[in-house]
């Protein structure tokens, strides 16, 4: 231990000198300092090191929790003359509005991915500039610790620095190990390899619209020409702040490559975005707004407010009960973020943005700009369109025309997009990969165009395509059909030649080729990895509907099958082998599981039929995996009750909610309680007597807190009396630490699972996965809300693992470094989620909002009972987009005193086998008809032992109807049995949603819904 702790100050001294240089030099110490704050915490953990309490008699934060707040809290303690007795300074909020419209406005992946990382990225850069200052303690929310930004961030800086100074070029390896480093704790799985997971840290959006900050009451000294400005008003404080964004703006547009040369195809986005004049687009599409709240004068009223309380107020710090010298009071602090929230806002001065109106005539659309601005006889288009991405701004239009049935740019608009970009036809020929002929794009669409064409290649991600073709493309080559698919495609193109109307002339190479740019696992041996889709295959072979060559490929495929078939392909236990690990490698282990249990009970041969039944189920499970796919998953999660844990409305873990499933906001008094009454448990007689002293007088204070403090609600509204546990600075840091590491942990299960997360940051996320992989990753992020393995933590868990170590690093004589760290205490509250199946030709931009409606609706609205208790949201509400059907089921359920998560019960427990009975070709696809025309519908609300009885035998009685097997008693008792688990009978949802039986029942059972899930399911994939 000692000789780890002395590894860790070496470590950390090596990195801080390669960052420090001449006291004098202003940047050279503000990198040391930043450094150390960066490196101070990840690389204790990374030694394996566990966090210590910050107060072993208040087990409710860790040294690190109370050191990064004091570090922040300095900053109320300066200002131009050194020390302070008072505090000063302001606490200050800056947030985006209108985000979600500018991130649903897309139409390719792409567009999603540009518009959140814009977002999150001109969040940060802005913030950014406050570290750059005052360093990074500056930042409340979110967390800087563990926050692979800051590490991004810092390295970037360091390379800037390293220009001349080679010490500091040696740091960026430290810093970039570290962020990899940090990503590694934080995966779930064993061992992760993958992309650069710096790289996937700089590309991953995680910082959300809206953030805080701390600001000294001090010089703030230019960065680039070294002018001097006094932050000392509000109004200082939200010029300063106007400022960074418009620089953080510009930060943006190079980032996307605007003031770059080269390449051809950027070029022609650059042109074109510059035909709406240079200076519309170096304006932000967005005005932030700015709230600002004065600590010196906020604490001079909270004083006169408590001495008139009769508190005792001391060397002008509040609330003297609860304060140490140098630390700003907790209840200062409470104040400060209450009323950060109800300031009155600064918003950056209302800019001319591109809009559109119609002309005089009112017969075509023009431009609204600063005649300064933009020089309209210069341009070269001139008849304006509305943006078809966002339809707020005006658009150039490259029409579309057909040559040979294909679908190519109007001659006269390509013309015009060669004369301004100056470069040839055939530099173009990939530009409608990026703009389609006859879309019309506007300044800022193309620019997010422009920053994916950028950044493309480190995001390895195309299009939905990937989606929808990975597991396919995988399952291929792992049996080696690549030839035999080839052959097939081969064949039916020649039959199919006239019918799809080619001229392209098609030989054997061109049609691999095309087949290449769909299965690029397949046929990664032609050096191509990268995933083109159907639209690019279909254009290879001339072919000008992707439709068409999709459904070429289905014909294909089918034929593949039957060719299998005939051949007896998968009769040998090798290739069972093979085909279980493949299950459990897209599906998860408990599918894996499954599918070798139920196999293994099939007889080898049917005597009346002549049939070997094993064989059947399996090519049943291998047609659906050799299924052409056309859907994905939209996953949207958020976090319940954040909101009110963050303000420090926060519940008992164990009684979260009432019986009637109200949230139960803890009082003062009782949560003063609770941490007395733990440290009793532990003492002595002699000590209790001393606690007991002191918890009466804490007591005291709690309720003259609780009584006398009321909170005005609004401007003119009427006060309320003060809710929740007053709000310090540690248990701020500590929450927004949580959830940064949340941030981390679903960006790696994303990857992991084949996914691609749009916006991971904190307790939200927004991601595209797989079909096959979907499910299964929504039970692991809920899970890992809580808690990480089986064991049921209350902590959030790093793993250090031995294994991970470089070969350098054990030279040192030290212990094999694994351990698992509990770094900050989980979320008391659940997570609710949407599931939505889409199709590829559906608009993304669409299904996302959609999802994101049902999570608010129905997810959030629902709350479920099990014996007359109820636990509020938590709930995950699965659909699809070609129907209305949904389908809602629990994550948690409370069972006595306790909240359980019931994810494997019922996720994996009862839906896992009835997915798989399906996907083997056991369970009858019409199961969900059939069980909602076989019980009556008053069944579906058992209110009584009576009903519940009846349910459960209706329920058997449905099973057996519908699954065909020899054995089928025994899988239907222990479908039975995984139901009874998973309280299928007994646990009912209040939100009762327009289903088969109507609004009218209000209390459904769980069993309902899992016959609507399986109604989701039942194709999948698809
Ligand atoms: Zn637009």
């Amino acid at each position: 231990m000692d000789e780890l702790v002395e590894r860790w100050a070496e470590e950390l001294n090596k990195a801080v000198s390669m960052a420090a240089g001449n006291p004098q030099d202003r940047k050279s110490t503000w990198l040391a300092y930043s450094t150390l704050f960066a490196l101070y915490e990840i690389k204790w953990y990374e030694l394996g090191l566990p966090p210590s309490l910050a107060d072993t008699r208040f087990p409710t934060h860790t040294v690190f929790d109370h050191l990064y707040a004091t570090a922040s809290a300095s900053n109320f303690f300066y200002d131009n003359n050194g020390v302070t007795d008072v505090p000063k300074g302001f606490v200050v909020s800056v947030d985006i509005p209108g985000v979600q419209s500018f991130i649903s406005h897309s139409r390719k992946l792409g567009d999603f991915w540009a518009a959140s990382w814009i977002i999150s990225n001109l969040s940060w850069r802005t913030v950014w500039r406050a570290i750059k200052a005052f360093g990074p303690d500056v930042l409340i929310s979110p967390s800087p610790r563990l926050n692979p930004y800051l590490l991004v961030s810092l390295s970037n800086e360091a390379e800037k620095l390293g220009k001349q100074d080679l010490k500091k070029k040696n740091l960026v390896d430290i810093l970039k190990k570290s962020t990899n480093e940090l990503m590694k704790m934080i995966s779930p799985y064993e061992s992760f390899s993958g992309n650069d997971l710096f790289e996937l840290a700089e590309i991953t959006p995680m910082i959300p619209e809206k953030i805080r900050f701390i600001l000294p009451k001090m010089f703030y000294i230019e960065d680039k020409d070294g002018s001097v400005k006094y932050i000392e008003r509000e109004e200082d404080v939200a010029d300063l702040v106007k400022v960074w964004f418009r620089e953080a703006w510009k930060e943006i547009l190079e980032e996307a490559g605007f003031y770059s040369n080269g390449d051809k195809m950027k070029k022609a986005l650059r042109e074109m975005i510059k035909q709406f004049g240079e200076k519309v687009i170096e304006e932000p599409p967005f005005y932030p707004r700015i709230k600002v709240v004065n600590v010196d004068e906020v604490n001079k009223n909270l004083n006169k407010y408590l001495e008139k309380i009769g508190w005792k107020v001391e060397g002008g710090q509040s609330s003297a009960p609860l304060s140490k010298e140098g630390e700003i009071s907790p209840l200062l602090w409470n104040v400060l973020i209450f009323l950060l929230d109800k300031s009155p806002t600064y918003r950056l001065d209302p800019i001319p943005r591109a809009f559109w109106v119609l002309d005089d005539n009112g017969d075509s659309i023009v431009p609204v700009y600063d005649s300064d601005k933009v020089d309209v006889d210069k341009m070269k288009f001139k008849s304006w369109v509305q943006c078809s991405l966002c339809g707020e701004e005006p658009a150039i239009k490259l029409g579309k025309e057909f040559k040979n049935d294909v679908a190519k740019y109007k001659e006269e608009d390509l013309e015009k997009i060669l004369e301004i970009t100056g470069v040839s036809r055939s530099e173009l020929e990939d530009l409608p990969s990026i703009i389609k002929p006859g879309e019309a794009l506007g300044p800022y669409c193309l620019l997010r165009r422009l920053l994916y064409l950028e950044k493309r290649e480190k995001l390895g991600f195309e299009s939905t395509d990937r989606l929808v073709l990975r597991s396919l493309d995988l399952f291929i080559k792992e049996f080696g059909l690549r030839e035999k698919l080839l052959q097939n495609f081969i064949k039916v193109v020649e039959d199919q030649r006239e019918r799809v109307n080619t001229n392209v002339q098609l030989d054997n190479d061109k049609i691999r080729e095309a087949l290449s740019l769909v299965f690029s696992e397949t046929f990664s041996h032609l050096g191509k990895e990268r995933y083109e889709g159907f639209e690019k295959a279909a254009n290879k072979l001339g072919i000008d509907e992707e439709e068409k060559f999709i459904n070429m490929l289905e014909d294909a495929l089918r034929n593949l099958k039957e060719e299998l078939k005939k051949e007896k392909f998968l009769a040998n236990e090798e290739d069972m082998g093979k085909l279980a690990e493949m299950i459990s490698k897209h599906f998860g282990k408990d599918l894996g599981r499954l599918f070798e249990e139920y196999l293994n009970r099939e007889e080898n041969e049917d005597e009346e039929n002549e049939k070997d039944v094993r064989l059947d189920r399996v090519l049943s499970l291998f047609e659906a995996m050799l299924r052409l796919r056309r859907y994905y998953a939209i996953l949207r999660m958020d976090g319940d009750f954040i909101g009110r844990i963050v303000s420090g409305k926060l519940p008992l873990y164990s009684e979260m909610f009432t019986d009637d499933g109200k949230m139960k906001t803890m009082k003062l008094s009782e949560y003063v309680k609770m941490l007395y009454d733990s440290m009793k448990k532990n003492a002595s007689g002699e000590q209790r007597v001393k606690i007991e002293e002191v918890e009466k007088k804490a007591m005291e204070n709690a309720e003259i807190l609780e009584k006398t403090i009321k909170i005005r609600e609004g401007k003119h509204s009427q006060y309320k009396e003060f809710e929740g546990i007053i709000v310090s600075p540690s248990y701020y840091m500590h929450i927004s630490t949580s959830l940064m590491l949340q941030a981390l942990r679903d960006t790696m299960l994303i990857r992991m699972n084949e996914g691609f997360p749009i916006y991971a940051g904190g307790d939200d996320l927004n991601a595209l996965l797989p079909i096959e992989t979907s499910i299964k990753a929504v039970a692991e992020l809920r899970k890992s809300f809580w808690y990480w393995n089986e064991g049921k933590d209350r902590f959030a868990i790093l793993r250090i693992r031995g294994d991970q170590r470089e070969e350098s690093e054990k030279d040192y004589n030290l212990p094999l470094r694994e351990a698992s760290i509990p770094v900050s205490s989980l979320l008391p509250t659940g997570r609710s989620a949407s599931l939505r199946f889409a199709k590829i030709k559906d608009l993304t931009g669409e299904e996302i909002a959609e999802a994101g409606e049902l999570l608010e609706n129905e997810a959030k609205e629902s709350s479920w009972s099990l014996n007359g208790k109820k636990v509020a949201k938590d709930t995950i509400v699965m659909s699809d987009s070609s129907d209305k059907n949904i389908s809602l089921l629990p994550f948690s359920l409370r069972k006595d005193r306790d909240i359980e998560l019931v994810i494997d019960e019922v996720h994996v427990g009862a839906l896992g086998r009835l997915w798989m009975l399906r996907l083997l070709g056991m369970l009858s696809g019409n199961l969900p008809e059939d069980a909602f025309d076989q019980v009556p519908s008053e069944l579906w609300n058992p209110d009584n032992d009576k009903k519940r009885n009846a349910l459960k035998k209706l329920g058997g009685y449905v099973f057996k109807r519908n699954i065909s097997t020899k054995r089928k008693d025994e899988m239907v008792n222990e479908l039975m049995r995984s139901l009874e688990d998973a309280n299928a009978f007994t646990a009912v949802n209040s939100k009762a949603t327009g289903g088969m039986v109507g609004d009218s029942y209000e209390n459904l059972a769980l069993l309902y819904h899992i016959f609507k899930s399986i109604k989701i399911m039942r194709d999948l994939p698809k």
